[in-house]
């Protein structure tokens, strides 16, 4: 009999419940007993709904305040000298995710909280989850600190009055934990470290063990990465040390295929792999037929980290024979931890009932799993059982050929796309002169990255408008009104190309799906980004077409109340797609290459009404790099390609520019050059032009915009720092391919900052302007 288990249930509670304690917590609003105990509620609940479905083991220690890495750094005891204390609280945690803790006491002198800088936090692989940073210390020491793990075990056990729950606790291997970690101020190599980690995880096992735990699930995902000889090392000593526990280990790994540590993982001294066959698929039946037969294999064919319901029927097919071979060895599981996908798709009252019908959420995956685990067990499938294949089997038939999904319009012009130009047609040095020229451009212009303040008032506004509170005049005359107002102060500043504000917009992806066919939006399609930071990504369902034009009435008002140039405003392709629940049943780049096509039209279209200055953002382009190095180059090209189908339409004299942030451009420089934009305008304040460095020792050619001014702080960056930041850029870049611009949008920030602080960007550019023009 086959065994159905689940690796991690989202933890965020199908209405952000936990989102709201926590903030709650945090602002001093609730105390700590009331905390814990909606988690404890949200515990049982995700435990009884993984019952429900028929899990026999039942993950534990996957749920977690804010982070299952946090929750590893606390077990572990490698908490950062300037957060230790003598006695282990939650607080502590909460200070390393976030800074400060609702137990500081206020300082003497200014009455605020005591802030200490919050680890760092980083993506967990090419997921939109973040992690907190384990930091090792010259003197870090491992030590069993956090008892909550064992703590949730016993409140699991206390649940099961009758002794048949198995709980199978999930913990990050201590190979992956040591890789994601980083340096501070530990001066050997971090595999190094594995010495004195080993002896802490042996000591977790053996206190499992103790709890009358089975299987423990140890994460391993690096094991989807190219990884060296020495890592490779480290896990089979690790593993080695670990051999005697008294405790069975399910190695789980996900998000990729295996490689070359498929050989690795054979030899290692476990009880079973846990192995993700959708991301996977490519190994899948090496897998299958590889790995030792008297060792456990889960397989993920339910892909846990997309919203798509399942071909259970191909699934079958695949498991079947496994099944025959291998019988209580095979485990059935969703690929991944359910942490990436949203809730109960039960909850969703609008989305249109045939999409409706192609999608499955965590809760639903769950039941997929255990289907796949019935029809595998039951010789002879119940009716019930055959009910329930039939139907998700109609429903896989009806989306192969639903017009819902595809639009022969946007196929015919799929099909011409090797006919679509997707170069410009005159180089760089060329058209520059030509859009200098049109645009009056002078030395280090001036400029914004799109958005400026979001007031309540705004934001009311569009909420307004979006429930039919007001009508669409109003709402027009009211966003017009906030776009004449930033142009007036824009102008008032002084800057050279200007922005509409961007006051339409709720989110940037969001703004434009919402005008695009094959776009969906959810109700309570939350999934956690980071800590109480929850997103709802948009699904792209089918083919993407734009019905009509998007910015072009915003982006012509703007401009005709001004003799500057405003520049039109676009997300890019890759940003479209990277931030969405992306379709399943063709690649990304076809995906890609269908909202490039929606893109190019409109870029043609705010040309031809008189926008000659275009942005087209594409701060998500790095995150979509695959985990294995080796296929870096296959993503950039089509990535690279679907920007320049945006652009590739466009006269000479129009300058398009791009806009990344949180990036490092070492490794991809000349993929950025290869986009061609005439501008890029990246994030470089805060590392004081470090990320710079990347463009200066390639020799961009293009222009470029280094931020000069941090707007994730309120803090108004001076006069004299900006020009020093100037100064710094102009020292390795041609001044007359600067620009000087902020970090970001401002969205986020107020007006009363905002103000002064592009007062001082403007000026900062004035002095330099004018020294460099009196020296030549
Ligand atoms: N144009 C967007 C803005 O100004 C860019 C946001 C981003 O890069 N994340 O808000
Ligand atoms: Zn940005």
């Amino acid at each position: 009999m086959t065994i159905l288990h689940n690796l991690g249930y989202p933890r965020i509670g199908a209405h952000r419940e936990l989102k709201f304690q926590l903030e709650s917590y945090w602002r001093k609003e609730t105390d700590r007993n009331q905390l814990e105990a909606t988690a404890k509620t949200l515990r049982q609940q995700n435990w009884q709904t993984q019952l429900n479905a028929g899990t026999q083991l039942l993950p534990v220690n996957d749920f977690a305040y804010y982070d299952q890495m946090l929750n590893m750094s606390t077990l572990l005891g490698c908490i950062p000298n300037r957060f230790r204390q003598e006695n282990y609280d939650l607080d502590i945690a909460f200070r390393m995710a976030r800074g400060q803790a609702p137990s500081d006491t206020p300082h003497n002198c200014c009455g605020n909280n005591h802030d200490t800088s919050a680890c760092t936090m980083k993506k967990w692989f090419d997921t939109n989850y973040h992690y907190i940073v384990p930091e090792f210390e010259a003197d870090t020491e491992f030590k069993l600190t956090d008892t909550r793990l064992f703590d949730e075990i016993l409140e699991a056990q206390a649940l099961d009055t009758k002794g048949q729950i198995q709980l199978k606790p999930v913990l990050i291997g201590p190979l992956t934990y040591l890789y994601l970690g980083k340096k501070f101020g530990y001066k050997g190599q971090k595999l190094d470290l594995l010495d004195s980690l080993l002896p802490v995880y042996q000591q977790i096992l053996e206190k499992l063990a103790q709890l009358g735990i089975e299987w423990v699930q140890i994460d391993e995902p690096i094991l989807t990465l190219e990884l060296d000889p020495a890592w490779q090392e480290g896990f089979k000593k690790a593993y080695q040390h670990l051999a005697n526990s008294p405790i069975k280990k399910l190695i789980a790994t996900y998000f990729d295929t295996l490689g070359d540590n498929l050989e690795l993982i054979s030899q290692l001294k476990i009880d079973g792999l846990h192995y993700d066959g959708v991301r996977g698929q490519a190994q899948l039946e090496q897998i299958i037929q590889q790995y030792p037969k008297d060792q456990v294999l889960s397989l993920g064919l339910i892909e846990g980290r997309n919203i798509w319901k399942t071909d259970l029927t191909a699934a079958l097919e695949i498991l079947k024979p496994v099944a025959e071979e291998r019988g209580d060895n095979l485990w059935i599981a969703p690929s991944c931890s359910l942490l990436h996908v949203p809730v109960d798709l039960d909850l969703e009252q609008k989305l249109n009932p045939e999409l409706k019908s192609y999608l499955s959420f965590a809760k639903q995956k769950l039941n997929e799993a255990a289907l796949l685990n019935q029809a595998l067990n039951n010789k002879q499938p119940d009716s019930k059982l055959q009910a329930a294949l039939t139907e998700q089997a109609q429903s896989i038939a009806a989306r192969k050929n639903s017009p819902l999904i595809h639009n022969p319009t946007v196929a015919e012009r799929m099909n011409k796309l090797h006919e679509i130009p997707n170069q410009r047609p005159t180089p760089y040095a060329e058209r520059a002169p030509l859009q200098h020229k049109k645009h009056q451009q002078k030395l280090l212009p001036t400029t914004t990255i799109g958005s400026f303040p979001q007031t309540a008032q705004i934001r009311q506004t569009r909420r307004a408008f979006k429930n039919a509170e007001i009508d669409e005049t109003r709402y027009i005359n009211a966003m017009k009104k906030e776009i004449a107002h930033v142009v007036e102060q824009q102008e008032k500043l002084g800057l050279d190309v200007l922005v509409h504000g961007e006051p339409e917009r709720n989110d940037m992806v969001e703004y434009f799906g919402e005008q695009m066919d094959g776009y969906a939006f959810t109700q309570f399609g939350w999934v956690q980004s980071y800590g109480s930071r929850c997103v709802k990504p948009p699904i792209i369902y089918g083919d993407v077409a734009r019905p009509k034009p998007m910015t072009v009435f915003w982006s012509t008002y703007a401009q005709s109340l001004t003799n500057r140039p405003m520049k039109g405003m676009l997300t890019g392709p890759v940003t479209m797609l990277q931030w969405s629940f992306v379709r399943d049943d063709q690649p990304r780049q076809t995906t890609c290459e269908q909202i490039a096509l929606a893109l190019r039209d409109e870029v043609q279209d705010l040309e031809a009404a008189g926008i000659t200055i275009i942005q087209i953002d594409e701060p998500a382009l790095r995150e979509g790099l695959p985990l294995k190095q080796s296929q870096w180059r296959a993503y950039l090209d089509w990535s690279v390609n679907a920007f320049r189908l945006c652009t590739s339409s466009v006269a000479d004299s129009t300058q398009i520019h791009t806009h990344m942030c949180y990036s490092e451009f070492n490794d991809i420089i000349q993929d950025i050059a290869n986009m061609d934009a005439d501008v890029i305008t990246i994030e470089t304040s805060k590392s004081h032009m470090e990320l710079l460095q990347a463009f200066i020792d390639f020799n961009y050619p293009n222009e470029i915009g280094p931020g000069v001014y941090d707007i994730h702080s309120p803090n108004i960056p001076s006069v004299e720092q900006m020009v020093t930041l100037i100064e710094k850029a102009a020292e390795s870049i041609p001044i007359e391919r600067l620009w000087v611009n902020p970090d970001c949008g401002l969205k986020t920030r107020g007006w009363t900052e905002t103000l002064p602080a592009l007062t001082n960007m403007v000026k900062a550019a004035q002095i330099l302007r004018q020294k460099y023009n009196s020296q030549n």
